[in-house]
């Protein structure tokens, strides 16, 4: 795999030997995973990790669409658990999803990958605001297009922003970075005979409450007829292994 730096000091692709299974992804990175072992914001080593794999599927050929979390700084549920307003403590989540948008697109531009941050709340300021058509150019150009602000929307998650934007992207198919390599019947760090599944529908995943994203992510990514691949954001080269059809994943499709 090689890069190509362009005049304007921007990574361009060159085609590595690899094949991508999927033209066009959608990456859901949770603000957690950026944490590492801290207790709040980004883990430096974690986040050059991450952006270095999406480094290499982006030279693979593959248009990236990012769409980050927000849970290592503020989550609108635990602001209403003590009492704030559920909607303005939803607004400080999606103000969270920004903070980690310009984060990522800090680290990713240092190592020569071009981004736009796309924000669905408006800040022209630091950010261009979300334009369907304009993020869709963006990915012809071979830039990495962070989703931020969610769906600029309280009592919406950012699991659902993933589904809809890759929707509004035609995707053809959106990953979920977890902190486990795919779905479970249970939660495998706390029971170690928890399965694990290799392929669910849309329907086990709903009916079975895997949850693995919320009901109304699943649902739309049904409706749409998007793959759901659920794999260790953890784990060094998955993320170029899972474009592949490769390495260790759960597929959740129709
Ligand atoms: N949020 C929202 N509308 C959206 C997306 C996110 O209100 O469309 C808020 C919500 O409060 C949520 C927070 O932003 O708790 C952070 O997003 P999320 O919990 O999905 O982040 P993650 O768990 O993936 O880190």
């Amino acid at each position: 795999m090689e890069l190509l730096m362009s005049d304007t000091g921007t990574a361009k692709n060159t085609q590595s030997s690899a094949s991508p299974k999927y033209k066009r992804v959608l990456l859901k990175v949770s603000g957690e995973a950026l944490m590492g072992d801290q207790a709040y914001g980004h883990d430096q080593v974690i986040m050059e990790r991450i952006c270095s794999e999406i480094k290499t599927v982006v030279a693979m050929g593959v248009e990236v669409c990012l769409v980050v979390g927000g849970g290592n700084i503020y989550r609108g549920m635990s602001g209403a658990a003590q009492g704030m307003e559920r909607a303005s403590a939803d607004y400080m989540g999606m103000l969270a999803t920004v903070l980690n948008a310009l984060a990522l697109q800090n680290q990713l531009e240092k190592i020569g990958v071009d981004t736009r941050v796309l924000s669905a709340i408006q800040m022209v300021e630091i950010c261009e605001p979300y334009i369907r058509r304009r993020a869709t150019r963006h990915l012809e150009h071979g830039r990495v297009v962070i989703f931020a602000a969610g769906t600029g929307l309280p009592f919406f998650t950012t699991d659902t922003t993933a589904a809809l934007r890759a929707t509004e992207m035609g995707c053809d198919a959106m990953l979920k970075g977890t902190q486990v390599d795919g779905v479970y019947d249970s939660d495998p760090q706390k029971n170690k005979d928890a399965k694990r599944f290799e392929e669910l529908s849309y329907h086990r995943v709903l009916a079975d409450d895997l949850r693995v994203m919320d009901a109304s992510a699943i649902s739309l990514a049904r409706e749409n007829k998007i793959p759901i691949l659920v794999f260790s954001i953890h784990t060094t080269g998955a993320f170029a292994e899972v474009v592949q059809g490769k390495g260790r994943y759960t597929i959740i499709k129709d």
